[in-house]
């Protein structure tokens, strides 16, 4: 058993099983095990890998699209530059570089990130110190300053707690973690109480037509990731701006169980190895849309990384990169465009979701901007 199963054990003996969503906040954030909180878990010692990781262009082509809106906005100054969970710092470094074709972009901006843990605050530190832009660190976006905001966020959104529900019968059971006979952690289901599908509503917040009724059919909602994104677009509608977020998800309502562990770039069973291995769920976009939608934003429909990237010119910046290279670097710069953009990679896996000030356009979402 894992310090943290031990720990979960204790608290589950004494008062009860736990939501998937308790379950994933204690994994992920629990002070003393939590999986974020005591280790850096991105790059090849790491248990998985991410874009701005893999390459440098991923960042580039943000800080493209992050210049153009600034622009769009006006050339605001100073504005926030923000984003949730920045791993390494990786991305924001690339970003900033980009940044500097436009230098009065880089004089105005205000770096705020968003990072829980503390691990990965001292590697963006290590870092984003020689970029020279001054930069505040914050535990939550609520904390950040107003004013006219830029957000970017990738791979942050599945880091949110999700609770699961699933139908049984005539209405739904909240799937919990409890423990077994053996004293190790297990799956449970707890019926919502309430006569027939009184509860489904309260589900999902959608309308109940669009829930699956087949017998086993599984939702998942985050109230932690609407309540985020809603508080983003309340900013962006005050002050000005637009929020990017990239992720692995789908459209929505449901999807069934995509509650996933990872550990040393492999799959592992969620319950195993709590605090130890990362948990991820897919995110539910329709939802985040719904929350943009709710205060005002204007929402883009969402489009593939592969197409976001290459619309922002990723053949054109490997080309820039590649030349002068030998032949092995040219060969390892063409398998990074294919990792980022390739159908069979993250190209159409991961969707990346925008929305603004409503009369604010967007480039690359925006046929005229
Ligand atoms: N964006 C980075 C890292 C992705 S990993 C990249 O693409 O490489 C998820 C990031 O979100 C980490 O930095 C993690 O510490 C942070 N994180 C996870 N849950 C969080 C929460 N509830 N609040 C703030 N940051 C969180």
């Amino acid at each position: 058993m894992t310090p943290l199963e031990e720990k979960l054990a204790r608290r589950i003996a004494a008062t009860g099983p736990i939501t998937v969503a308790d379950y994933m906040a204690a994994c992920l954030g629990d002070p003393e095990h939590g999986y974020y909180l005591t280790r850096d878990p991105l790059g090849r010692g790491g248990d998985f890998v991410t874009a701005p990781e893999i390459s440098q262009m991923f960042g580039e082509l943000i800080g493209a699209f992050a210049v153009a809106t600034w622009m769009m906005m006006g050339s605001p100054s100073p504005f926030v530059l923000a984003e949730l969970g920045p791993g390494r710092g990786t991305l924001m470094a690339d970003l900033l570089r980009t940044g500097r074709v436009r230098p009065s972009f880089l004089d105005g901006a205000r770096v705020h990130l968003v990072e829980t843990s503390p691990v990965l605050r001292r590697a963006q530190e290590q870092t984003l110190t020689a970029t020279g832009v001054p930069i505040a660190w914050h535990d939550r976006f609520e904390a950040v300053p107003a004013g006219p905001t830029i957000v970017v966020a990738n791979e942050f959104f599945d880091a949110l707690p999700i609770r699961q529900f699933v139908r049984s019968g005539d209405g739904w059971a909240e799937r919990m973690v409890g423990i077994d006979e053996g004293g190790r952690l297990a799956f449970g289901l707890r019926p919502l109480g309430g006569p027939t599908g009184a509860a489904e509503p309260a589900i999902a917040g959608s309308p109940s037509s669009s829930l699956p009724l087949a017998d086993g059919a599984v939702v998942e909602v985050s109230p932690a990731a609407t309540a985020i994104a809603g508080t983003i677009a309340e900013r962006v509608v005050r002050h000005g701006g637009a929020a990017l977020i990239v992720d692995y998800g789908y459209q929505g309502p449901a999807l069934g169980d995509t509650l996933q562990a990872a550990k040393a770039h492999r799959f592992a069973d969620p319950l195993l190895t709590p605090g130890e291995a990362d948990l991820t769920a897919h995110v539910d976009f329709a939802a985040l849309a719904g929350a943009g939608r709710k205060a005002g934003a204007f929402v883009r429909p969402l489009i593939s990384q592969g197409d976001f990237l290459i619309r922002l010119g990723l053949a054109e910046r490997a080309e820039a990169l590649a030349s002068g290279k030998d032949d092995a670097g040219r060969a390892s710069i063409a398998a990074d465009v294919e990792r980022l953009a390739g159908r069979e990679a993250m190209g159409d896996l991961f969707k990346v979701f925008a929305f603004s000030h409503p009369a604010l356009a967007l480039p690359v979402f925006d046929a005229d901007a």
